[in-house]
């Protein structure tokens, strides 16, 4: 039986990012350097198949460190980063901590303390409980920050601003991995609710969330169906998926890998787009890839919107032994 014919458009930049390398290659340079087992605090980037992978290799993932039990192994803070009171235990409890934190999200919360020593109550845009969020709130005290999820949200904390809090200087930060054209929403809300509130220096959504999210943009009015390769934790990959609905293409889908395609709405497609989370690996992009090669005659076409060249070091604690000796 001849197969029916589909294009396959590939979104360019997809997958991996910067911060998300570094976070991976952390743990398995702690890996080599120590052995197992390395303990990791939280998944390293929300993606089960590369925590899957890690575990094999000796990393033991914990949500708490007082899952840990006293010991000299590497503990590793994930990309999302952590509350203070994190390395502040770790160091109490004499572990050797290699802080993994995306050098992206420790610039919003360095942000969000320089607000705070000059005197601003800062105001977060991000999605209650994601890890980074309960992170950039633990930088500061108590009430230092207020979260907003929506305009809704801002409209909310206006109406029921006391004098005394219309009386504050007012700042804001946002979480890493939003979507751009709902945060610009919020953000011009915000702007013309509290007309004084200090913007960012500069953007805290990150380059390879935007970058992903435009070349999304690109394709999904064009195509059949769209596939967003990422796990259904991670925030950047569901943002994605909404991208593609709202520029035009319904019939998307949010897929770990191959196995979780749900293969009755792709059955006339004739075009389909792919795009992977910041925390994808490209083996399972090629894994669909091969899946759709099973049942159609694929021709598979890159739409490339940017090139990324962004790359961070290892975390301090690997990268001083990696060091050469001089
Ligand atoms: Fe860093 Fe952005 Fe990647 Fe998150 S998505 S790890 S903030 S580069």
């Amino acid at each position: 039986m001849t197969k029916p014919p589909l294009q396959v458009l590939l979104c360019a930049p997809r997958g991996f990012c910067a911060g998300v390398i570094r976070a991976i290659d952390a743990v398995e340079q702690a890996l080599s350097i120590y052995g197992p087992p390395v303990y990791v605090r939280h998944e390293i980037v929300h993606n089960k198949y590369v925590v899957e992978s890690l575990k094999k290799k000796g990393a033991i993932f914990v949500e708490e460190l007082d899952e840990i039990p006293p010991t000299d192994a590497p503990v590793i803070f994930s990309a999302h980063g952590v509350p203070k009171a994190v390395p502040l235990e770790a160091s109490s409890r004499k572990f050797f901590a290699i802080d993994a934190t995306c050098p992206l999200v420790t610039k919003v919360h360095r942000e969000a303390e320089l607000h705070y020593r000059r005197g601003h109550t800062i105001i977060l845009v991000g999605h209650a409980g994601h890890p980074e969020v309960v992170g950039t709130l633990g930088q500061l005290p108590d009430g230092a920050v207020i979260l907003v999820e929506n305009i809704a949200d801002v409209h909310r904390l206006a109406d029921e601003a006391s004098p005394e809090f219309l009386a504050k200087k007012l700042a804001f930060v946002t979480q890493t991995t939003l979507s751009v054209d709902d945060t610009q929403g919020i953000v011009e809300t915000l702007k013309a609710r509290f007309p004084d509130i200090v913007s960012p220096h500069k953007e805290d959504i990150c380059y390879a969330t935007t970058n992903r999210q435009e070349a999304v943009k690109q394709i999904a009015h064009s195509v059949d169906a769209m596939l967003v390769v990422g796990s259904a934790n991670s925030s950047n990959s569901q943002r994605l998926k909404e991208v593609s609905e709202r520029a035009g293409c319904k019939n998307s889908q949010l897929v770990l890998r191959a196995s979780d395609i749900d293969w009755a709405p792709l059955g006339d497609i004739r075009t389909i787009g792919i795009t992977a989370g910041a925390s994808a690996p490209e083996v399972l992009v090629e894994e669909i890839i091969d899946a759709f090669a099973e049942r159609y005659t694929i021709e598979v076409e890159t739409v490339a919107t940017v090139t990324e060249t962004m790359f961070f070091p290892l975390p301090r604690e690997l990268r001083a032994i990696q060091e050469p000796m001089v």
